[in-house]
C-alpha cells in the first residue's frame, strides 16, 4: 500500500515514490510513500489557511479532545508501531516502544493544555480598567522533522501547534517518514478537520523552499543539522517568518575522580551507544579527571565491548545498524580521521559485513582514547557510535574541555561531591544538565533544546513549547 499526503483532508498519491527500508535489512520496504512536490507543498500550505480561522476559533479544550482521542487511538496500536518503527529506523524494540509511548504522553500532555492556555491577568495603572493578554495561535505553522525520533518529534511539535489554534503542514524525514505519518493518520481519525494537519513527504531540497515560501506561512518549527537550519533560517527570516531550529549538539559527559566509576561507565556507554548514538543528546565526549582515567577506560571498554550490535527485533540486541549508507560512511569517515589525527581506537569501529549482518548497516561501536581537543572526533558532530574520551587536569580543565565546542545541547557530571555538581550546573553551556544520569534521556514536561549552534529560538516541550507558537495579545477594557 501506498502512503500518500495528506492535503487539505484528502490522501493523495503521487507520479513518484520514496521507499523506505529497513537499515537492518535493506531487502524490506517497509513503506512506500507518495514523493510530494513543490506544488503539492503549496498546495498543503493554501489548505492549512483555509482551514485556519474555523479551527482557531473552536474552543480550545475541544481542539485538545481530538488530541486526547488521537493518543487512545495510538495507545491501542503501541506494538504495531514499534515494531515498523524498528524495522523503518533501525533503534531496538524497547526505544521504539518508549518513543511509542512517550508521543502518546506529549498528546495527552498538550491535550490537557486546551484547557488551560495559560494566559496574564495584571491589576491596571489605572481605575475601572480591567488589564490581561491572551494567547492567540500564529496561523499556518511549517513543520520539519529528523528521522532519529521519527514519532516523537513529530509529536512535540504537531501537539503544542495544535492545540494553541495554529494549522499545520509536517515535512518528515525521507529516510523515515512512516512513524509520523501514523500519527497523523491517528490524528484524522480522531476527527481533526479537513486541512487543520498537511502531511507532505519528499525531498527537504525541493520542498523546504515551497513550505517556506507558502502562501499565508508564518512559522518554521526545524529539528535536523545544522547546515539545513543555516538554510532554513536565511530563507524564513528573509520572509519576516518566526524559526526554531533545533540542531547538532557535541555532549559532554564529564567524569569526576570521586565519582561511582562503575555507575558512570553505564551511564556514559548507555548515553554513548543507545539508539546507535543517533541523538541529538547522546555522549559524544567523555571528559575524565586524570586520576580516574585508566579506571574509567578500562570500564569503558570492558561494557563497549559487551554490546551486542544487531536487529533491533531481536531480544537482546543493544546497538541498532546506522540509519541509512549516508550515516554509515559519516561514522566510518570519522574512525578513519580520529586514527590519522592521531588518538587511540580502543575498540570497535569496524563495519559489520558477514552474515546475519551484510544486509544493513551495522557498525560496531567506537571508543577512542587520546583524543586531543582539537581533533575533528572532539569536536564535531558524528551523529553515531563513536566516543571521544580526553583526559583533564582537574574540574576547572574540565568545564573549560567541555565548553570548548560550537554546541551547547545536553552536557553530563557524574560526581559525589554535591558542590562540584552545582558549580558544573551553573557553569556548563548546555540547554540540558544532568548529574549522575546519561546526557540523553528527557522528559516532555520540561523545556527541551540548546544554547549556542545548537539551537535557536524558544525551546520545545513543557509549558513553555506555546511561547513558539502563539502571539500575545493584550486588552485593556474600561468599564
Ligand atoms: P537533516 O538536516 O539532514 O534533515 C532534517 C529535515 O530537514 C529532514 O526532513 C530533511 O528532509 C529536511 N531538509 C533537508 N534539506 C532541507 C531544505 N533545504 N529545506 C528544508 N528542509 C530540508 O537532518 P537529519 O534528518 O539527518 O537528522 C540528523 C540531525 O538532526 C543531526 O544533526 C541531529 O543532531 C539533529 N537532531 C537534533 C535534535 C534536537 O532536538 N536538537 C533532535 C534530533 C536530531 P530529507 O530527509 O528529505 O532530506
Amino acid at each position: 500500500m501506498t502512503h500518500g499526503n495528506l492535503i487539505g483532508g484528502r490522501w493523495v498519491d503521487g507520479a513518484e515514490h520514496i521507499e523506505d527500508r529497513n537499515p537492518a535489512d535493506r531487502e524490506e520496504v517497509v513503506g512506500v510513500f507518495a514523493r510530494g512536490t513543490p506544488d503539492d507543498m503549496t498546495a498543503a500550505v493554501r489548505a492549512a489557511g483555509e482551514a485556519f480561522p474555523a479551527w482557531a476559533s473552536l474552543a480550545a479544550p475541544a481542539r485538545g479532545a481530538v488530541l486526547f482521542r488521537a493518543a487512545e487511538l495510538l495507545d491501542g496500536r503501541v506494538e504495531q508501531l514499534s515494531s515498523e518503527m524498528t524495522r523503518e529506523e533501525g533503534k531496538t524494540l524497547p526505544e521504539a516502544r518508549g518513543e511509542v509511548r512517550r508521543s502518546i504522553n506529549i498528546l495527552r500532555y498538550f491535550g490537557g493544555e486546551g484547557a488551560r492556555l495559560p494566559g496574564l491577568l495584571a491589576p491596571s495603572e489605572r481605575d475601572r480598567v480591567l488589564a490581561y493578554a491572551l494567547r492567540k495561535p500564529l496561523g499556518v505553522v511549517g513543520l520539519v522533522t529528523p528521522w532519529n525520533f521519527p514519532s516523537a518529534i513529530a509529536a512535540w511539535k504537531l501537539a503544542p501547534a495544535l492545540v494553541a489554534g495554529n494549522t499545520v503542514v509536517l515535512k518528515p524525514a525521507s529516510a523515515a517518514p512512516l512513524s509520523s505519518w501514523r500519527i497523523v493518520e491517528a490524528l484524522v481519525e480522531a476527527g481533526m478537520p479537513d486541512g487543520v494537519v498537511n502531511f507532505v513527504a519528499g525531498p527537504g531540497s525541493t520542498l523546504g523552499e515551497a513550505m517556506i515560501d507558502g502562501p499565508g506561512m508564518r512559522a518554521i518549527s526545524f529539528t535536523g543539522s545544522c547546515e539545513v537550519g543555516a538554510e532554513i533560517y536565511d530563507r524564513a527570516v528573509r520572509r519576516r517568518l518566526r524559526v526554531q531550529l533545533e540542531m547538532g549538539g557535541k555532549n559532554p559527559t564529564v567524569v569526576l575522580a570521586d565519582a561511582d566509576l562503575d555507575r558512570a561507565a553505564a551511564d556514559v556507554v548507555n548515553g554513548a551507544f543507545a539508539s546507535t548514538g543517533q541523538k541529538c543528546t547522546a555522549t559524544s565526549r567523555v571528559i575524565v579527571e586524570r586520576a580516574v582515567h585508566g579506571a574509567l577506560v578500562e570500564r569503558l571498554v570492558a561494557r563497549t565491548r559487551a554490546l551486542t550490535v544487531g536487529n533491533g527485533l531481536d531480544p537482546g540486541t543493544d546497538v541498532g545498524p546506522a540509519v541509512d549508507q549516508h550515516q554509515l560512511d559519516t561514522v566510518l569517515g570519522y574512525v578513519e580521521r580520529g586514527v590519522r589525527e592521531g588518538a587511540t581506537l580502543l575498540c570497535g569501529g569496524r563495519r559489520l559485513q558477514e552474515p546475519p549482518f551484510d544486509r544493513g548497516f551495522f557498525v560496531e561501536p567506537a571508543l577512542f582514547a587520546n583524543v586531543d581537543p582539537r581533533m575533528a572526533i572532539a569536536q564535531e558532530e558524528i551523529f553515531g557510535p563513536v566516543l571521544a574520551i580526553l583526559e583533564a587536569d582537574d574540574f576547572d580543565d574540565a568545564v573549560r574541555l567541555a565548553n570548548g565546542v560550537a554546541f551547547g545541547l545536553s552536557a553530563a557530571v557524574q560526581t559525589r561531591d554535591l558542590s562540584k555538581a552545582l558549580d558544573f550546573v551553573s557553569r556548563i553551556e548546555a540547554g540540558l544538565v544532568t548529574v549522575n544520569l546519561p546526557s540523553a534521556g528527557v522528559e516532555y514536561q520540561l523545556p527541551f533544546g540548546g544554547t549556542k549552534a545548537s539551537s535557536v529560538g524558544p525551546k520545545e516541550q513543557g509549558p513553555h513549547a506555546l511561547d513558539f507558537y502563539t502571539d500575545w495579545k493584550t486588552v485593556y477594557i474600561r468599564y
